[in-house]
């Protein structure tokens, strides 16, 4: 007898699970779907990525406060098993062990490629929160097994944005996950002689999207803080509107752009499959939230806002004036392309042309000058 399971993927990010309450509503919100077959991946806990991403900063660069920073990592976890767990709990053990694991690193000389101990060190905040996430939802009987999301993500060796190998990554989640209830880490993968890989910043939610893909599940669902997404970001715009449906097209272009709802890799793989990906919210769960899918209309006359933030504009004519024509603009182009400059944003008249780029110091130097 053949039994085929039908998944959906869960994500819930840092915010999720940044505290005590808020990892009691995602327990919540689990065992109300007790039911369903479901794959979860986690995020590190709160901001715990950046607390890393400042120790790795520190040890690679030969800093006096490493262990400070180690410490900081620690107390965070530390306060958030004292309320959960009871004094003898393994999973106090299994904390600590991960913690070993920077120590070791931390012991040595930096590697040469610092995107390298990166990774090795960055992961951890995911295997901390899955760990903790695994025995406390035991503890509250949702029934679940947790994988190494290593033996399920296989990846190139692009230290802190490494590629997907789909077809072995294929098999391994579909030889690998088996149970009624799974949980993983986001953001991470695994390198053919076996070293951690992370995906890029914000990543899990990519993460998710290759599971579904690869399980072909019945839907996504990214748990937020937000009730949905909105039209605009309420931190820089009053009476924002919620979008309750949009194609995954548009959100390409707006995660793409800058909006900071979804990483932008993650819809590739859903449109490929027509995987409907949800956004919920994990404080207002009676809320509608936002469906994207295919060929969906938005509300008509609602536009869309993203705001960039340090953005430099460039002008460039020509000394003499004459009119900005087509091989002008492959001259930029490939001076664009040759300094690894990405244009936000452009517009031609009949003797300028403008564009709008990240003010990124290492890049735009050379290329004004060039
Ligand atoms: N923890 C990682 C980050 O903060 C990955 C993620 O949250 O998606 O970037």
């Amino acid at each position: 007898n053949i039994i085929i399971k039908m998944y959906q993927v869960f994500k819930f990010g840092g915010a999720s699970i940044e505290n005590v309450n808020r990892i009691k509503g995602v327990g919540d919100i689990l065992l109300s779907y007790n039911n369903s077959n479901l794959v979860i991946v986690f995020s590190a806990m709160g901001k715990v990525t950046n607390m890393l991403e400042d120790l790795v900063d520190s040890y690679v660069n030969k800093k006096e406060d490493v262990f400070q920073h180690l410490q900081k990592v620690k107390s965070f976890h530390q306060e958030i098993i004292d309320e959960l767990f009871d004094k003898k709990h393994s999973v106090r053990n299994t904390v600590n062990n991960l913690f070993l694991e920077i120590e070791w690193i931390l012991e040595v000389n930096p590697n040469y490629q610092p995107s390298y101990d990166y990774d090795q060190i960055v992961s951890i905040g995911e295997f901390l929160s899955t760990t903790i996430m695994h025995s406390y939802l035991l503890e509250r009987g949702f029934k679940n097994t947790l994988y190494d999301a290593r033996d399920l993500i296989r990846t190139d060796n692009t230290y802190r944005n490494a590629k997907i190998d789909w077809k072995l990554t294929n098999d391994f989640i579909n030889k690998k996950l088996k149970d009624k209830h799974c949980i993983t880490q986001g953001f991470i993968g695994c390198t053919s002689e076996n070293f951690t890989t992370t995906l890029g910043r914000e990543g899990s939610d990519f993460s998710a999207a290759i599971i579904a893909f690869c399980l072909n599940t019945d839907q996504v669902v990214i748990w937020k803080d937000v009730p949905s997404m909105m039209n605009a970001d309420p931190k820089f715009f009053d009476d924002v509107k919620p979008i309750e449906k949009i194609s995954y097209d548009e959100v390409i272009e707006l995660a793409y752009f800058g909006a900071k709802i979804i990483h932008p890799k993650t819809i590739q793989p859903l449109k490929k499959k027509k995987i409907p990906l949800y956004i919920k919210s994990f404080l207002h769960r009676d809320s509608v939230g936002t469906k994207i899918f295919e060929d969906l209309e938005i509300e008509s006359n609602l536009p869309l806002y993203i705001v960039k933030n340090n953005q430099i504009l460039i002008s460039i004519s020509d000394r003499s004036l004459a009119f900005i024509v087509e091989n002008h603009m492959s001259k930029i182009f490939s001076l664009l392309a040759l300094h690894s400059v990405e244009v936000n944003m452009m517009q031609n008249s009949a003797v300028s042309f403008s564009i709008c780029v990240d003010n990124d110091k290492h890049t735009i130097t050379d290329l004004i000058k060039d």
